[in-house]
């Protein structure tokens, strides 16, 4: 059966930290890499920034445009999407993304062919009712968890930044999460 996927960005099909890190050695001649990231907060730790504010007024204008404008995919990332929606499920992006960070985000779907039906951009992912999410932020996984752990299958995508999460299925990487879908939704099939 068909299932609906909400699906996150940054850290998940988007390679925000190679994105910004190579911004930020552009600019101020730095030399940081995408693997040194390895906490939620990592800019203030890894730049000259002092507080997220700081980097996030840095890095919504790059010449007219934000950083999330040239993220690149993470391998195998495009291609699993899809194979899933042509597995017959519904690719909805759950995405949280501050104002200024809307049409870019727009365009780099398109620019991609990301194969979505819907688009949710909100800090409340929760309220995006989907049979499955995949998402790597630690509070959005938790918060995830606790709503809908127990109705649908929430992902944690295991990066550095986060940590197990109680009702949380822990994924490691694309054709893990694509081996989960076809799991969740053999096993939907064979309940009805
Ligand atoms: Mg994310």
């Amino acid at each position: 059966m068909g299932l609906r996927l909400g699906i996150d960005l940054d850290g998940v099909v988007a390679d925000f930290n190679r994105g910004w890190t190579s911004a930020y050695n552009d600019t101020f001649g730095a030399e940081l890499a995408p693997d040194m990231v390895t906490t939620w907060d990592s800019p203030t730790e890894l730049t000259h920034f002092t507080d997220m504010d700081a980097f996030w007024d840095w890095a919504r204008d790059h010449g007219g445009h934000s950083v999330f404008r040239h993220l690149e995919p993470y391998p195998s990332a495009v291609e699993t999407l899809c194979a899933l929606e042509a597995e017959g499920h519904e690719l909805v992006i759950v995405t949280a993304k501050p104002d200024w960070a809307v049409h870019d985000t727009l365009r780099w779907l398109a620019d991609h062919r990301i194969p979505l039906r819907a688009i949710h951009m909100t800090e409340d992912k929760y309220t995006v009712e989907c049979d499955v999410y995949l998402d790597d932020a630690p509070g959005q996984v938790e918060s995830l968890a606790r709503h809908r752990g127990t109705t649908a299958t929430v992902c944690r995508f295991v990066r550095p930044w986060n940590h197990p999460v109680e009702h949380a299925r822990d994924v490691h990487d694309w054709n893990e999460f694509h081996a989960t879908v076809r799991d969740v939704a053999g096993t939907l099939h064979h309940a009805t």
